[in-house]
């Protein structure tokens, strides 16, 4: 399985000095597997922005390494910027990418935190997703009193530092980590060089929502008039009811909208304990987890709504595109593309491309490539600047250039043929499963929007979607196979001169053992479901491809047996009475049944084919 992809975003509290900045990034690089994005120093703020994204090791191990650079090279005595901050490595948050979570991340702040308080002896706050305490989770009142407040904030026993001593370090001060999610930096272009039309689709999308207004708000909502609370009439910012009380009003907007009035209003800087006669009324936007204003960008000619989505899986880039399509319409404006500002995780386009063939009627479960170029020409994305998926992408999942299945069909065949023993009968297994699972996809892609029942299209697609897994899955186990032979051939080339080497070698070796049986169990067993999914592709599918389909469950039954031979013979040198018995009965349980499926499933193609022929003849 390719590893989890995390991004690291600490902020440094210098932003003038741009060498003492390198000697920092220097120690970010130097961290084996790390890359680096940006670095974003601001003079005004005093505060650099670095990214850089790698596996939670090796990530983790960078940020450590750029906290103690941090904590040597700048000194906090003295720093002034426009900036709050608390310490030299201010904040440092650790997003998830791809195959890792927020709970994930949360877990990696905590480990940072802890090498820093152990070893630096720096007082670190976690915050966010990673708080240790609700009040912990808002930056802002972590952050409160900042540098010049630290060391009396440490004396308060309710300020305790997660980590550390509770020491206050004039040169480095504290360190604040925690875990959030990616925020993906959004532009929608429309065919307009007004900012003012931008602005008022924005205002519609933002949470924080805008101004209430009645009258003539069509096609522009800022033609109309403003609406304001009066002590007897509270007018609703999102429909024609004027409440006679805020508490009537506040259940209104709860029951008829789904939105919380006093969070809305506290958004827009009113606090309703304090009373709201004399102030504005407040129409709620159409979108959580989303800002957004109207700008005019110069280089492009044209506005642009500036959206910043702070958690895509909530409310996802296409979402707000295809809302803002619609509002442009209503204006008479058209949306001529959108812009994605840095970089966007993985998924979010992913679930995109999906969303869109959906809307065209196509099947979502093709190659990842043609689902993202769908994705890149349904949202416009190359509409002002170059949009290539392999630089803007994080967690794309790729194969490594050196990786077999990277070669051409000819050379990794000429590969297996020489006098080297892999890649060999595992990686070949899954190759032939993987090859299956790409025929059940295509027999099922070819069959949806063109069957007969509901259930039938429910079949094809299922086939399809389990047949895109499954090759995704088993074009990796081909590299894998090869890599877990290697390691039991890298063991047995340990020194045994001593008894301890010989111990350390032979248990090396056993482990390189296992690990080579653990693959090919894991090729047998997806394959076995590739069998059910060409199976199903066949049953529902259109007549004309059952051979595809038979060919995908006969490449499947090759795997299975592929793999079980693979398991079987890795198992002859395991010492491990137990572990042996236990995988001997798991074949021959998951044969059996491989087995009966081919037999059925083949006769059923046979029986079709043949009455196929008989109606020719
Ligand atoms: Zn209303």
């Amino acid at each position: 399985m390719p590893l989890p992809v995390v991004e690291c975003v600490p902020n440094f509290s210098e932003g003038r000095d741009l060498a003492k900045i390198k000697v920092i990034t220097d120690a970010i690089e130097a961290v084996a597997g790390v890359r680096l994005l940006d670095v974003d120093p601001g003079a005004d703020t005093h505060r650099t922005v670095v990214t850089f994204v790698g596996s939670p090791d090796q990530v983790v191990e960078a940020a450590f390494q750029a906290v103690k650079t941090a904590a040597q090279v700048l000194d906090m005595v003295g720093h002034h910027g426009a900036h709050p901050r608390m310490g030299a490595t201010d904040v440092c948050p650790f997003v998830p990418v791809e195959g890792i979570d927020l709970d994930g991340c949360a877990e990696l702040a905590r480990r940072l935190g802890e090498r820093v308080g152990r070893e630096l002896e720096l007082p670190v706050y976690l915050y966010e997703h990673a708080a240790s305490r609700p009040e912990r989770r808002n930056l802002a009142m972590v952050r409160k009193g900042e540098y010049e407040g630290l060391a009396e904030k440490l004396q308060d026993p309710q300020w305790a530092p997660d980590f550390g001593p509770a020491r206050f370090n004039p040169k480095a001060g504290a360190l604040i980590t925690g875990a959030r999610e990616f925020l993906v930096a959004y532009n929608v272009t429309l065919n307009s060089r007004d900012k003012a039309h931008a602005t008022d689709i924005a205002f519609e999308l933002r949470e924080k929502g805008r101004v209430a207004r009645r009258g003539q708000t069509s096609p522009f909502y800022s033609s109309g008039k403003e609406l304001t609370y009066a002590g007897d009439c509270y007018p609703c910012g999102n429909c024609g009811y004027d409440a006679p009380t805020f508490e009537a009003l506040e259940a209104h907007c709860k029951e008829a909208h789904g939105y919380d009035l006093r969070h809305l209003l506290k958004l827009n800087d009113i606090d309703a304990a304090k009373g709201v006669v004399g102030k504005k009324a407040y129409k709620a936007g159409l979108y959580t987890q989303c800002k957004a204003i109207g700008w005019y960008v110069d280089t492009y000619k044209r506005a642009q709504l500036s959206i910043n989505l702070t958690n895509y899986k909530v409310t996802a880039p296409h979402t707000v595109l295809e809302a803002a399509r619609r509002m442009a319409a209503e204006r008479g404006l058209v949306v001529t593309g959108s812009e994605i500002v840095g970089l966007v995780p993985f998924q979010a386009l992913y679930q995109a491309g999906r969303f869109y063939l959906k809307q065209q009627g196509k099947s979502p479960f093709v190659p990842i490539p043609d689902v993202l170029e769908n994705a890149v020409f349904s949202m416009g994305l190359a509409d002002v600047a170059p949009f290539e998926i392999e630089k803007k992408v994080l967690g794309l999942p790729r194969v490594a250039d050196r990786a077999l299945v990277a070669m051409t069909c000819a050379d990794f065949t000429d590969e297996v043929s020489r006098d080297t023993p892999a890649p060999g009968g595992g990686s070949i297994a899954a190759l032939a499963g993987a090859l299956g699972a790409g025929l059940a996809s295509m027999v099922g892609n070819l069959a949806q929007g063109r069957t007969r029942t509901a259930e039938a299209e429910a079949a094809v697609l299922q086939a399809a979607e389990q047949g895109q897994r499954l090759k995704d899955q088993l074009i990796l186990a081909v590299d894998e196979d090869t890599n877990a032979f290697n390691s039991y051939m890298d063991a047995r080339r340990l020194p045994q001169g001593t008894p301890a080497e010989k111990a350390a070698r032979e248990q090396a070796m056993q482990q390189g053992l296992k690990l080579a049986v653990d693959v090919p169990w894991g090729t047998a067993a997806a394959c076995f479901e590739v069998m059910k999914a060409a199976d199903l592709a066949m049953r529902a599918g259109n007549p004309a491809s059952i051979t595809d389909a038979m060919v995908g469950v006969q490449m499947g039954f090759a795997g299975v047996r592929g793999g079980i031979w693979n398991v079987l013979i890795n198992l002859k040198d395991i010492t491990d009475a137990g572990f042996n018995a236990e995988l001997r009965q798991r074949c021959a349980g998951l044969l059996a049944e491989a087995r009966a499926l081919l037999d059925e499933a083949l006769a059923h193609g046979d029986g079709k084919l043949a009455a196929m022929l008989d109606k020719k003849k």
